[in-house]
């Protein structure tokens, strides 16, 4: 049976981060009853659509899914059990921020069927923490990640890097401090000030371009050298630890999306669909899927594998490239290619929006 991969969207937050531009709200009351009510109505909704499906993963993202209550995550993680099978294995993972008052929350969570827990650290360095606008505290984010690392067989983290007047030093010793923990799995993410953020309107200025290159290449290195290779573009894991749900996303399998602005893509009868709630259909054509795959795939440290590819597609890899271009980027040793595969090189890797933007032309 097809695996298939379900996103739920919570989109409260406590607060709004000043570097944040993803969908989330900040609301005094929250009727969360009635929301998990809709979440489980649009479950219906799928599995009607359907219902062979197995389940590889499970991803609570947001916002702030870590605000709902347990019960409530358990009731959406029987009732989708319910419905279809689970695979073995099946990874269910949940983004918390971390919180002075924490004490039961992730044995609650890992009761309610969280296998997997990821925490929104963002930062181990107090200053930055408050720069970053985080309501948690350093001895905060440390004693979740004891906690979490304790409660959970499979965690990660999420660290925020190249932010304003940070220097490499500092940022390899909050790595240091990080892997120390014994971590599964990190997440980095460069910062970026986007459109319409309080950091865009507060004049604050992304590190330059060469420096945050820098800091991105020894950060590859140094965690390739503590256990943490690369698998994509902003993710560190051992193999066997890598995210099962965002690799649904790069690899271009199917998922589904519930919750305000959460998205999805199905496969059906050889006809692709992008999902954009509430459960609303559009069609996409195999070149703009392929297109997808393309972008998606090249994160991807393993690359795009072609028969993956043209399974999904239905289109042949080496037809559908812009043959030319790819060629001149081999020889400018910024992809890697071979008879199954297309790969960024680590100087691609630093270059992947203008490589895509060109392959795909
Ligand atoms: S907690 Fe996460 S989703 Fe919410 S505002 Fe901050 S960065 Fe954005």
């Amino acid at each position: 049976m097809e695996p298939l991969s379900i996103y739920f969207h919570w989109p409260y937050c406590k607060s709004k981060c000043p570097y944040c531009d993803f969908f989330s709200k900040v609301a005094k009351s929250v009727n969360q009853a009635e929301m998990i009510e809709s979440y489980i109505n649009e479950l219906d909704y799928y599995h009607e659509l359907l219902p062979k499906k197995t389940i590889r993963s499970i991803f609570f993202g947001g916002g702030t899914p870590s605000l709902i209550e347990p019960q409530h995550i358990e009731k959406l993680i029987v009732h989708a059990s319910k419905l279809w099978r689970f695979e073995d294995g099946v990874e269910i993972s949940l983004e918390a921020n971390p919180n002075s008052n924490h004490e039961n929350m992730f044995k609650d969570l890992k009761n309610a069927g969280i296998n997997r827990l990821s925490l929104g650290v963002q930062a181990l360095n107090r200053d930055d923490l408050k720069l970053l606008g985080r309501t948690h505290n350093l001895n905060d984010a440390l004693a979740c990640i004891e906690d979490v690392v304790q409660t959970f067989d499979n965690h990660s983290i999420d660290l925020i890097y190249a932010r304003p007047n940070q220097n490499m030093d500092q940022w390899l010793k909050e790595l240091e401090q990080a892997v120390s923990f014994g971590l599964k799995h990190l997440s980095l993410y460069q910062l970026t000030i986007e459109e319409g953020t309080l950091f865009e309107k507060r004049g604050v200025k992304a590190m330059a371009e060469d420096k945050a290159a820098e800091m991105y290449l020894q950060t590859v290195y140094f965690l390739a050298t503590h256990g943490y290779p690369r698998y994509e573009v902003s993710n560190f894991a051992p193999a066997q630890y890598e995210s099962k749900h965002n690799k649904c996303y790069w690899q271009g399998d199917d998922y589904i999306g519930i919750g305000e602005s959460a998205h999805g893509r199905l496969k059906l009868k050889n006809k692709h669909y992008a999902l954009v709630y509430p459960h609303i259909k559009e069609e996409l054509t195999p070149n703009e899927r392929a297109e997808e795959l393309i972008i998606m795939g090249l994160r991807l440290q393993k690359g795009i594998d072609k028969t993956h590819f043209k399974d999904i597609t239905g289109l042949d890899f080496n037809e559908f490239i812009n043959r030319p271009k790819l060629e001149q980027m081999v020889a400018g040793n910024l992809l890697q290619e071979s008879n199954e595969t297309l790969c960024a090189t680590n100087q691609g890797f630093l270059l992947l929006d203008k490589i895509i933007l060109e392959l795909c032309s």
